[in-house]
């Protein structure tokens, strides 16, 4: 018997599911003679801040890029002390936690819930020092934070929120979308995000004229007039390709969103194995599952197992930030949920085109899944 292969996410098809009028952006973009801070940057931006039902959006290089230009503009405007500390998950990817360091803040650590992938806001009080200036929320997985609740900590104590929304282009809470949650958010348009470019890209949402403002001057070299810097930037950019593919991306969202929600469904109504559970979404009907997590205690037998049977999947992430080389300052301290979850998590295939033959298929080999001597 010939056993389907199933990738993790078949890219050829995701793009196939854009044609013809992918193509016919890129192909108009060709024929515009303008590549960088052009009209299709423009529109993409006003688009999407009308999507996300913010006020601004500035198309920046990538996702990390958008964190850090947040944050370093946040550090400017608020004339944030040189030791100013900002609140991060410990299981997240680690761009979270570079942009911190990037922007010269110190980054300080906070559990996620048990079982779930959101920071534990029950956790933030005790986080909270005289130096702490924001909490930065990543809505890993597609599944929004606790906002509510980490918005009144964050105003108690005067601290700004930022959204980590590079995994939850879409995603919903109580009818508002993710990137309108908090003071600013970023978000990251790397390929397999929910909405990809064909490349890097990444945009901040901000209600705030102001902060929207210092962030597109610092991501054009601390300018506002050409050629007259005030302030020492970088150059991260959206470029006219990159935006015009997000463009003709952007009206189709909600529809793949509402498409992984139904393989989600499937799975969570399917899957019945008891070495296996699902994650606990903080907001499931919101979620726009970026990811599809299962958690068991035989993980790495799990992968092998499926990896036989032809199904390709991934692990988000194998290694928690206070685990990281990179971070080995922060490794004194323990977080018992991040650790579990890097050791247990593994990502299903999921994404717009998977259909539901292949997740059933899937589900069947899950329900299969047993200890190697039972
Ligand atoms: C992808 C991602 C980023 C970074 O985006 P890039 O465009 O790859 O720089 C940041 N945070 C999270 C949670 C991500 O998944």
């Amino acid at each position: 018997m010939i056993r389907t292969k199933v990738p993790y996410i078949d890219m050829r098809a995701v793009q196939a599911h854009y044609q013809p009028a992918l193509s016919d952006a890129v192909l108009r973009t060709v024929a515009s003679g303008q590549y960088i801070n052009g009209p299709a940057q423009r529109q993409f931006e006003e688009h999407f801040a009308a999507y996300c039902g913010v006020n601004f959006c500035v198309g920046v290089g990538n996702g990390l890029d958008a964190l850090t230009l947040i944050l370093l503009s946040m550090k400017q405007l608020y004339e944030w002390p040189a030791d100013a500390e900002v609140i991060v998950p410990a299981f997240t990817f680690i761009a979270s936690v570079e942009a911190i360091s990037r922007a010269g803040l110190t980054p300080v650590l906070v559990d996620t819930v048990a079982g779930g992938a959101t920071l534990d806001s029950h956790q933030l009080p005790a986080k909270i020092s005289p130096r702490t200036r924001a909490i930065l929320a990543v809505h890993l997985y597609g599944d929004v934070c606790a906002m509510p609740a980490i918005r009144a900590i964050a105003d108690a104590h005067h601290l700004k929120v930022i959204e980590d929304a590079a995994q939850a282009h879409g995603a919903l809470m109580d009818g508002a979308r993710a990137g309108a949650l908090g003071d600013a958010a970023a978000f990251s348009f790397y390929p397999g995000k929910n909405l990809g470019a064909l490349g890097d890209g990444g945009a901040v949402l901000t209600d705030d004229e102001a902060l929207a403002l210092r962030v597109r001057a610092l991501a054009n070299y601390g300018s506002v007039r050409k050629y007259e810097h005030q302030w020492l930037g970088i150059n991260s950019r959206l470029d006219e390709m990159q935006a015009a593919i997000l463009d003709c991306k952007l009206p189709l969202l909600d529809a793949d969103n509402a498409h992984r929600q139904r393989i989600a469904r499937l799975y969570l109504e399917g899957v019945h194995n008891p070495l296996l559970r699902t994650l606990d979404y903080q907001y499931p009907d919101g979620c726009v599952h970026h990811v599809f997590p299962v958690l068991t205690p035989c993980r790495d037998e799990l992968q092998r197992y499926l990896s036989e049977q032809g199904v390709d999947t991934l692990v988000h992430y194998p290694i928690p930030v206070h685990h990281q080389p990179a971070y080995r300052a922060l490794a004194n301290e323990s977080f018992p949920n991040a650790e579990t979850m890097a050791a247990s998590e593994l990502s299903l295939p999921i994404s717009q085109v998977q259909d539901e033959g292949t997740t059933l298929h899937i589900i069947d080999i899950l329900n299969q899944f047993h200890h190697a001597n039972d």
